[in-house]
């Protein structure tokens, strides 16, 4: 903490009750503090809550993300579509499993993946015989995509669908829950503590699709089975079990799971919550040179990040400059996200530098304010302060 007497706001937190303690401390006392009943019951609360078929709890999101991509068997050879502006997690999902993966860029209005762009490059794609096997959407601040487009294209060009909504869990897209998974093969949350519930760690994959969903499991624990019915050969006795597949172990605890439940029962909360927050910047942010977060009609969004850009006619600050100043008075603005192909890891796989103008565009104006259920309205009158006085007036 810099010598400001008030303390740092972050941009994104957990909100933990009483209630929430209380559930993880009895699964404490209870036998199983891992492989026990409430893993089970927090997967059917949320399958419940999206209307999916199925609903598998993993130990994050970046490991639903990797073996859904194996259970729609994604290896070496195939190629692997997602947005530029996410966590690399989207990205490294498909590199796990040895495919390749490319970015499509994004729409300037919602910053998700552009449709339209995702359409043109599947044109040239076709013509050259290189085909995507996946597409990953990313519901960008909990904003769905344009998923019924994305759906048409899925079933025209053969590719499947995952939706990475790590951001979107309680947003709703065409009167459906995110996760309902109507447009996609399987959609991915996760429970990481900046993001809408918390299970400390933690992530989940729902999908509609009976062998998906027996894969998902079998690949979270080793590939092991220990239900006759699944097994190939013959029970030899009561200790018995059978690996089927080269799985991992990516289990959700029960600790996790009832922290998770007992979140679940919040979740509209927060989300109303966050819209208020929304409607609250956007109302004071007016007079300012920043351009506000479109609202997609379609959809409902979770509202887990709220992003500004800089609105670069009406200031002479830089970027960089604003993030500094703000930083400096102790507010965690943060930036979601630097284009994935930009990281050195990526450079160094060969990725062009200048494929993505919007992307680019994005990456030098996007400020990602303070928002988590929690914010009080003091904190939040003092984020739009120091933005102001970091930008001047319009
Ligand atoms: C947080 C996040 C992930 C990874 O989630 P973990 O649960 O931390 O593995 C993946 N994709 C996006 C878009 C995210 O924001």
């Amino acid at each position: 903490m810099t010598g400001e007497n008030f303390s740092y706001i972050p941009y994104g937190r957990q909100n933990i009750s009483d209630d929430d303690i209380q559930a993880v401390v009895a699964v404490l006392r209870s036998d199983n503090i891992t492989q026990g009943p409430t893993v089970p019951v927090f997967e059917n609360k949320v399958k419940e809550y999206c209307d999916s078929s199925y609903a598998v709890a993993v130990n994050s999101a970046t490991s639903a993300l990797h073996i859904a991509c194996i259970a729609l068997d994604i290896g070496p050879g195939d190629l692997v579509w997602t947005s530029p502006i996410t966590f690399v997690a989207s990205a490294n999902c498909a590199l796990y499993c040895g495919a390749t993966v490319d970015f499509v860029d994004i729409d300037p209005l919602s910053y998700n993946l552009s449709v339209e762009k995702l359409a043109k490059r599947l044109v040239i794609a076709e013509r050259e015989g290189r085909l995507p096997k996946l597409v990953i959407p990313v519901h960008l601040a909990g904003q769905s995509c344009d998923m019924k487009e994305i759906a048409k294209l899925a079933k025209y060009y053969d590719f499947k669908v995952i939706e990475d909504a790590s951001h979107a869990i309680g947003g709703e897209y065409l009167g459906n829950k995110v996760g309902s998974c109507e447009f996609s093969d399987i959609t991915v949350f996760s429970f990481h503590p900046v993001k809408i519930i918390t299970t400390g760690e933690g992530g989940l994959a729902t999908t509609n699709d009976c062998k998906l969903a027996s894969k998902l499991q079998l690949l979270r624990s080793h590939g092991i089975t220990k239900e006759l019915s699944s097994m190939i050969g013959e029970s030899e006795g009561p200790w018995y079990y059978e690996q089927l597949d080269l799985g991992f172990n990516y289990r959700m605890t029960d600790l996790q799971a009832a922290l998770g439940l007992s979140q679940m029962d919040r979740l509209d909360q927060f989300v109303s919550r966050r819209h208020h927050i929304i409607a609250r910047y956007n109302d004071s942010l007016a007079n300012v040179p920043v351009v506000t977060p479109w609202q997609n009609p379609d959809s409902y969004s979770a509202s887990h990040l709220y992003i500004v850009r800089l609105d670069k006619k009406n200031t002479q600050s830089s970027h960089r400059e604003v993030f500094e100043y703000m930083r400096d008075k102790n507010i965690g603005v943060a930036l979601h996200y630097m284009p994935v192909y930009r990281h050195p890891f990526y450079k160094s796989l060969g990725f062009a530098q200048n494929g993505c103008p919007e992307a680019e565009n994005y990456y030098s104006e996007a400020i990602s304010l303070p928002m988590y259920p929690g914010l009080s309205q003091e904190d939040q009158d003092k984020v739009v302060e120091v933005l102001s006085s970091a930008l001047g007036e319009k």
